[in-house]
């Protein structure tokens, strides 16, 4: 017996997360240098120059730990969403925020509620925890929805055995979302003892009729945390900063299982300063509003389907193209994202990208097309 042997089976049948090649690797493969990545829901702006700012001025301090507590940044979170800061709890990234949530309610013999297609994230940090997903099906390519949660179908999941329902609002890699009366009545109907995870990742961007912002009901439901990160559009997705908010009830015990240094000293800054950057929000969700509508009225014009979306992507489907028409576009440099890990094989997600990179992706698209 090996020490491989040892290794919990939980981890040893998990499935990797797949990452992408470093651009600067596939450039060189690929012999050119001027790729566009229009892969991975980043900011296409960067992210507001305020952060350079903090950032050069903290680096003489990258020899001490950060603050554990996140003592500033939380403060002006607590301001600007209108809690108290012992609601918060701070992640490196909202991934690890996930990861806690898990480890926090989730064990053999346990169960996790969640959506077919739903962010790859919740079935990793389910099994990692020895618990048991319930996937509920996702709504059918027909519905206004296609592809996205079925609520009540979730709700049919949830038995004595559930501890965490993860719903994404909107949902990646679908883009999908759910309105407030409809979410509503879904954490009504919960039963109080489970926790009900509302990811909303792209919550800043979003910008569709009837779109809840579950901070509001925080104070309804004990079983509620909401996750946001600073990955998207404050564009920090490589300082890694995410949070949750939450009951102070739930967060204590969050608290207990985060690493005390988990937030990094930049990112911390980083962060508080962007939160102070409105024009950078302003200007990013303009560009994004605008590069998604346009991007959907491509589509619509070359007779492409694609899932709606309130995100900073689209996923669009190519059919028996796809796979072909991903290398394609690769070779001229345009870097998008197959979704066959999530068994959507016939479509790609296009993250928005600044209207210079939308403008050589539908003329590279046009042309292999
Ligand atoms: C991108 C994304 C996140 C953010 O992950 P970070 O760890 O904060 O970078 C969380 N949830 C969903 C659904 C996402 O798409």
């Amino acid at each position: 017996m090996s020490v491989i042997d040892t290794a919990l089976n939980q981890i040893k049948s998990l499935h990797p997360y797949t990452p992408g090649k470093p651009v600067e690797e596939l450039e060189r493969e690929l012999g050119i240098t001027d790729s566009i990545k229009l892969a991975s829901n980043e900011n296409p702006l960067g992210c507001s120059p305020r952060v350079q700012e903090v950032i050069e001025h903290q680096l003489s301090e990258v020899s001490l730990y950060p603050d554990a507590n996140a003592y500033y940044l939380k403060q002006a979170l607590a301001k600007n969403l209108g809690v108290e800061t012992h609601q918060l709890t701070m992640g490196n990234g909202s991934n690890d925020v996930l990861d806690l949530i898990a480890r926090t309610f989730l064990t053999s013999g346990k169960e996790a509620v969640f959506s077919e297609f739903a962010f790859i994230i919740y079935p990793l940090v389910t099994q990692a925890c020895g618990a048991k997903a319930r996937i509920s099906k996702a709504l059918p390519r027909q519905s206004a929805q296609a592809y996205g949660h079925n609520l009540e179908g979730m709700l049919e999941q949830i038995n004595e055995n559930t501890a965490v329902v993860f719903i994404a609002n909107p949902n990646n890699p679908t883009g999908t979302w759910v309105e407030k009366a409809d979410l509503l009545n879904f954490i009504e109907a919960v039963p109080e003892h489970i926790a009900v995870v509302i990811d909303e990742a792209y919550f800043e961007y979003v910008n569709v009729p009837d779109y809840p912002d579950s901070t509001t009901w925080l104070n309804q439901f004990n079983n509620l945390i909401v996750t946001r990160t600073f990955s998207k559009i404050y564009g920090l997705a490589g300082l890694r900063l995410g949070y949750a908010i939450s009951s102070p009830e739930i967060s204590d015990l969050l608290n207990r299982v985060r690493q005390p240094f988990n937030a990094n000293l930049l990112a911390l800054s980083a962060a508080k300063a962007s939160l102070e950057d409105s024009a950078f929000v302003e200007q990013s969700i303009q560009v994004n509003t605008q590069g998604l509508s346009d991007l959907k009225q491509y589509c619509s014009d070359k007779g492409l389907f694609y899932i709606p979306s309130a995100g900073n992507f689209l996923t669009v489907e190519f059919g028996s193209r796809t796979s072909d028409l991903y290398q394609k576009l690769l070779n001229k440099g345009i870097i998008v994202r197959p979704l066959g890990n999530y068994q959507l094989h016939d479509f790609l997600r296009i993250s928005i990208g600044t209207p210079d990179q939308m403008q050589r992706l539908y003329d590279s698209l046009s042309e292999i097309l």
